[in-house]
């Protein structure tokens, strides 16, 4: 063997625990480490013949580029949707690169994780309230979900017009109908050839981002001739509105479309009794997006598809990895290489089982009511402030503000708070007009780091 391979296998241990000390030493000091770093010059990197092995590898990393390491994981990184990692799903995320299966096969394959991939999608379904009518899968975030959703919507569409879409290719444009969609199923139409410019608009409710149901069915009216698909979401990112499901799905019986289900993050609200009423009749849709490593706390990149077993045969067209004869039957013989966009996949399951499996209902339970709890604190104060104001109400999770001063000094103000490292927050639109957003997703957050976010806000207001 090449003597550094041998070197290291023999001394792996001590490499894990350098490793494992260097993770301590981030994880410990998180809420001390900034969430922005201005200064991100890194010099170019240059491959030697001779490598210096991974300890010395672990030192130059630590020197060059860990202190630029931002505290993404932390308790007050708001933006985005940031979810942190507990620690059992870090643990999990750990044990995946060491077991490094190659997840496929529920059968014959001699390797049980695409069996524990399943489970885990038994055990987070049953955490959502959802019944065990889907085919389940991960992939790497809610983009690819989305994809994925969409994809199997694309063949169903196709077939209602005669043609084998993942055979023949498209022919003529597909409806798809979204009232706020996140960018991402935006993304996701471009990337499937129906077309970004393509998706007709459903008008939103007065004051709101979700839809309204009127001019939805007018539309679905209009084209009552075509096959439709319809991405509903449960959660934007700007406000957590949620379009009304039951309606939503009331409709879906009388005008037969395809009902995606955006619900990245805000499907976690179906783990509160009280929020639950939001997610009615979700257990409808055809497919369902979740992110696993948002509000469920999973690190990158972790996200799941849920598809209806009905639709197995369509989803397999679609996913189908033709030119292995070997695989046998693929609905039979299920796996997931002929039911996802991957063909090789990590056992990307194992940081949500060991998570599931270490919280369980309460544990979850707790991470959300935790998050809302913040989301209000922080917007409470902002409605009796006198610098900031509230640009939508709060619901779950998110709060979204301006300045009172005025759209123009607000891109300063979020740049100058951002820099100051102890809270980061993202700009965003809301009714085509600039706002900003802090999302609370991390169970890491504390009411301690609502006031020093708020201690910072005004910091940077006087100074402004
Ligand atoms: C975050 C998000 C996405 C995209 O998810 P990624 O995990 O970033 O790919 C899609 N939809 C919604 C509603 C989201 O919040």
């Amino acid at each position: 063997m090449f003597e550094l391979f041998e070197n290291e296998l023999n001394s792996l241990g001590l490499l894990l625990d350098q490793a494992k000390n260097a993770g301590l030493d981030f994880l410990e000091n998180i809420g001390e480490k900034p969430t922005y770093i201005a200064d991100q010059s890194v010099v170019a990197a240059y491959l030697a013949d001779a490598g210096i092995g991974a300890a010395d590898t672990l030192e130059v990393f630590r020197k060059h580029y860990e202190k630029l390491m931002v505290a993404s994981p932390g308790p007050r990184y708001w933006g985005f949707v940031t979810g942190g990692a507990t620690p059992a799903a870090i643990a999990g995320d750990w044990l995946t690169a060491v077991y490094d299966q190659n997840t496929q096969s529920t059968q014959g394959a001699g390797d049980v994780s695409a069996i524990v991939e399943k489970e885990t999608i038994r055990l987070l379904c049953q955490l959502l309230h959802l019944p065990d009518d889907f085919n389940g899968g991960f992939v790497t975030g809610a983009t690819m979900s989305n994809f994925t959703g969409l994809a199997v919507a694309r063949q169903w569409a196709g077939e209602r017009s005669g043609r084998d879409v993942s055979r023949e290719g498209m022919a003529g444009d597909l409806v798809v109908m979204a009232a706020t969609p996140h960018s991402s199923v935006i993304k996701s139409l471009a990337m499937m050839g129906i077309g970004s410019n393509k998706v007709v608009r459903i008008q939103t409710l007065e004051g709101r981002e979700a839809m309204d149901l009127a001019d939805f069915e007018r539309k679905l009216i209009e084209h009552q001739n075509e096959p439709v698909i319809v991405n509903c979401s449960a959660g934007t990112v700007n406000t957590v509105d949620f379009d009304d499901i039951q309606a939503i799905v009331a409709l879906k019986q009388k005008y037969h479309f395809w009902l995606h289900i955006d619900a990245a993050f805000g499907g976690f609200a179906a783990c509160l009794p009280s929020q639950r009423h939001l997610l009615e009749g979700w257990e409808q849709a055809d497919s369902i997006t979740i992110d696993c490593h948002k509000w469920m706390n999973v690190p990158y990149d972790s996200a799941v598809s849920l598809v209806r077993k009905e639709h197995s045969r369509l989803q397999l067209s679609t996913f189908q990895n033709s030119n292995a004869p070997y695989l046998g039957d693929p609905l039979e013989n299920f796996s997931y290489l002929n039911f996802l966009p991957e063909n090789s996949r990590r056992f990307r399951a194992l940081p949500a089982w060991f998570s599931l499996t270490a919280y369980g209902r309460n544990g979850f339970e707790w991470i959300v009511q935790n998050s809302i709890a913040r989301a209000e604190e922080l917007g409470s104060h902002i409605e009796a402030s006198e610098f900031f104001e509230l640009a939508a109400p709060v619901r779950l999770n998110v709060v979204c503000f301006r300045l009172k001063s005025g759209i123009e000094r607000m891109a300063a103000f979020l740049d100058q708070l951002n820099r100051r490292g102890k809270v980061f927050m993202t700009p965003t639109l809301l009714s085509g007009e600039s706002a900003i957003r802090a999302a609370f997703v991390n169970y890491r957050t504390e009411k301690e780091d609502v006031l020093i976010a708020i201690r910072e806000m005004e910091e940077v207001m006087h100074a402004l």
